[in-house]
């Protein structure tokens, strides 16, 4: 298998836990320096464990909150992570919440040539904002896109939540609308899930209605096109040429880098994953040891079947000759017997080497998709 080109890099502090949230992330505004100096580490021992020398093609700061990172330690991390950059060209994204947005720290992140941002705005309603146990407000969420705006960024992302308890369809329509007015080059619209273990799940909190989950996500599909913004996942949405290249290397089920507590990576199709403590992942690389706590390697089979899972989340689907050539094994013996339904029903096409859900099918992926595992 290739060197990962992708690299991603978790800040595990936030200012406050939200109730739906099952990412590994701690309380804390700010990001101490021994942290910083461990995630240099744990690449050292990577890339000398694998004897790797990678060209990175990307590079994600994901949280958590990335943008409580202070000048000095951002500053620290690109010069450090872009010398094994790709001589063309590389994504650098951060994502960024409304509450530790200033105009300032936007002109310092375009000097140090992060060239995305990611806003996590996920609702202009001040009920639902509060339904998510979100600390900011809609008004902050509309200034820090105006800050983006105003210091033209070159890629900007909004990441928004439909299926709230209580959000209903028409404030998520008057959402999506201004949204869209502001001209972001992505969007990423998330339905609301429960994870089990997060205090939504622990105190019953249901999804809303599944109606009305159904008519956001018609809306969804229905708008972005009229503003020039097209799906590319079934989460995802981009004006042509701003697709996330970070992600789409997630969905062809490439291999990838991921260092921090709690991180993910996915070498030699190995997954594994760090200690989610941040105090104890520090420890771990301090002691030169790897931070993993888990690891599981995919069988050739495995490894096809994620990919098939994965490819067929994007609207462009599967090529079957590049598959055969990533996988050594051909997508249509993989899901053979189990199409002709879905095929009927127009929830998938199958044509010149090519298979792909259809848009009604891309709606009900995940019921789908769990009949190819
Ligand atoms: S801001 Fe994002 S990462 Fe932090 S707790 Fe909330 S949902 Fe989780």
């Amino acid at each position: 298998m290739p060197q990962p080109k992708s690299l991603y890099i978790h800040i595990p502090y936030c200012r406050n836990i939200c109730d739906y949230c099952s990412f590994p992330v701690f309380k804390g505004n700010i990001v101490p320096d021994t942290y910083i100096e461990a995630l240099k580490s744990e690449w050292e021992m990577i890339l000398k464990d694998h004897q790797f020398n990678p060209e990175l093609e990307t590079i994600y700061f994901g949280g958590g909150t990335p943008s409580l990172l202070n000048e000095n330690q951002l500053e620290e991390l690109i010069t450090y992570f872009t010398k094994w950059k790709n001589n063309n060209s590389i994504e650098i994204t951060l994502e960024a919440n409304p509450t530790s947005l200033l105009k300032s720290k936007i002109h310092f992140w375009k000097s140090l040539k992060i060239n995305r941002i990611s806003l996590g705005i996920q609702s202009l309603s001040d009920n639902t904002l509060k339904t998510l146990t979100r600390t900011h407000s809609s008004k902050l969420s509309k200034n820090s896109i105006q800050l983006l705006k105003e210091s033209e960024f070159p890629s900007f992302n909004l990441d928004v939540i439909f299926g709230v308890p209580g959000q209903s369809v028409k404030q998520f329509e008057e959402d999506l609308k201004y949204i869209l007015d502001q001209n972001p080059t992505h969007i990423s619209a998330y339905e609301l899930t429960i994870e089990e273990g997060t205090p939504y799940a622990i105190n019953n909190i249901k999804q809303g209605p599944e109606d009305d989950v159904i008519a956001m996500t018609e809306i969804l599909d229905k708008l972005t096109p009229q503003y020039g913004i097209l799906k590319y996942e079934i989460s995802n949405y981009a004006k042509p040429g701003f697709e996330s290249k970070h992600n789409i290397n997630y969905w062809l089920n490439n291999s990838y880098f991921g260092l921090g507590s709690g991180a993910f990576s996915f070498i030699n199709r190995t997954r594994s994953s760090n200690e989610r403590n941040p105090q104890e992942y520090i420890q771990l690389i301090e002691q030169n040891k790897l931070a993993n706590v888990f690891e599981e390697t995919l069988s050739d089979e495995n490894y096809a079947r994620e990919t098939l899972m994965t490819q067929l989340r994007t609207v462009k689907g599967i090529n079957c000759s590049e598959f055969k050539t990533q996988t050594d094994y051909n997508p249509i013996d993989l899901i053979k017997g189990e199409t002709e339904l879905f095929i009927e029903n127009n929830l998938m096409t199958i044509s010149e080497g090519n298979i792909k859900l259809t848009a009604t099918g891309l709606k009900v992926a995940n019921s789908i998709l769990k009949n190819f595992i």
